[in-house]
């Protein structure tokens, strides 16, 4: 297995959002020679819609993704509504940064206003998310906006993702038709016994449902169920192989590095963290 293209490495800023803000993290990629970028949607407003999308464009970025849309249940019709609309703004926001997706978080069990869990029903928060995706759909088609669904591991059923496999995001895909995708993290999904048959299975539809990729590594003990990710290397996953199923099943696209991690890199100079980033890419991915 060869060594990766550097020129894929893309930075969720994510990684290094407790040290830079986002025109920071922009100017660090460009000065690091980070071809690729995936901002999340709250930095972009803190620095501006239009703003950010002319830095990364003169900073000559790729956005490999806008993070996140989703969060579709809720415990009332306004909820949903809401969120609805919420999402659609998502998807404009995307096209105004040239994302190549809008990355979905679907969300876990219905809550209310307030944030608060006030329901068991998980096979009915699933519905609620097939049919949030499907609306959000029509207008994202039209708009010309791809849609990652990023299936979570499971430990984030509950509050985050109520998908929480390759296989279940590809049955919605099936079922939704075009416009639809898959962003395949390793963090989430490198557990999964069907693995590679579901990146084939994403990869051999017609056009390719793959469309992001996110990388770090699963760190053992993980002492946080949020903010425990590690480097590249650092960890159990396999990632070699991971992007060797990727590549194996046409996947040409940017490797996302995407690391929350409140106690280790969040605490470095970003330097090093985007320094470290390229070299692991290359050693570890
Ligand atoms: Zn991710």
């Amino acid at each position: 297995m060869s060594e990766p293209d550097p020129g894929l490495l893309s930075l969720n800023t994510a990684t290094v959002r407790q040290q830079w803000t986002l025109p920071q993290i922009i100017d660090g990629c460009a000065r690091h020679g980070i071809r690729g970028i995936a901002p999340w949607r709250d930095q972009v407003a803190t620095a501006g819609l239009k703003e950010t999308a002319a830095r990364i464009r003169d900073a000559g970025l790729v956005v490999s993704g806008l993070c996140r849309g989703g969060m579709f249940p809720a415990t009332d019709r306004e909820g949903r509504r809401a969120a609805l609309d919420d999402n659609r703004r998502a998807v404009d926001e995307a096209l105004a940064l040239r994302a190549q997706c809008l990355v979905l978080v679907v969300g876990g069990l219905p809550k209310s206003r307030d944030g608060k869990i006030e329901s068991k029903d998980l096979a009915g928060a699933r519905e609620m998310v097939r049919d949030g995706i499907g609306e959000l759909l029509l207008y994202a088609r039209d708009a010309g906006m791809p849609l990652a669904i990023e299936p979570l591991h499971p430990m984030y059923a509950a509050d985050r993702a109520c998908v929480n496999t390759m296989e279940h995001a590809n049955d919605l895909c099936d079922e939704l038709g075009p416009g639809l995708g898959l962003a395949v993290d390793a963090y989430h999904v490198w557990w999964d016994p069907h693995l590679e048959r579901e990146i084939e299975r994403a990869g051999g539809a017609n056009p390719s449902r793959l469309l992001a990729y996110h990388i770090c590594d699963w760190l053992v003990p993980t002492t946080d169920l949020l903010t425990d990710r590690g480097m590249m290397g650092d960890g159990v996953i396999d990632l070699r192989l991971l992007r060797s199923w990727m590549e194996a099943a046409g996947f040409r696209g940017c490797h996302e590095v995407e690391i929350f991690s409140a106690n280790n890199w969040w605490k470095r100079d970003p330097d090093e963290v985007l320094a470290t980033c390229k070299a692991r890419h290359l050693e570890c991915s």
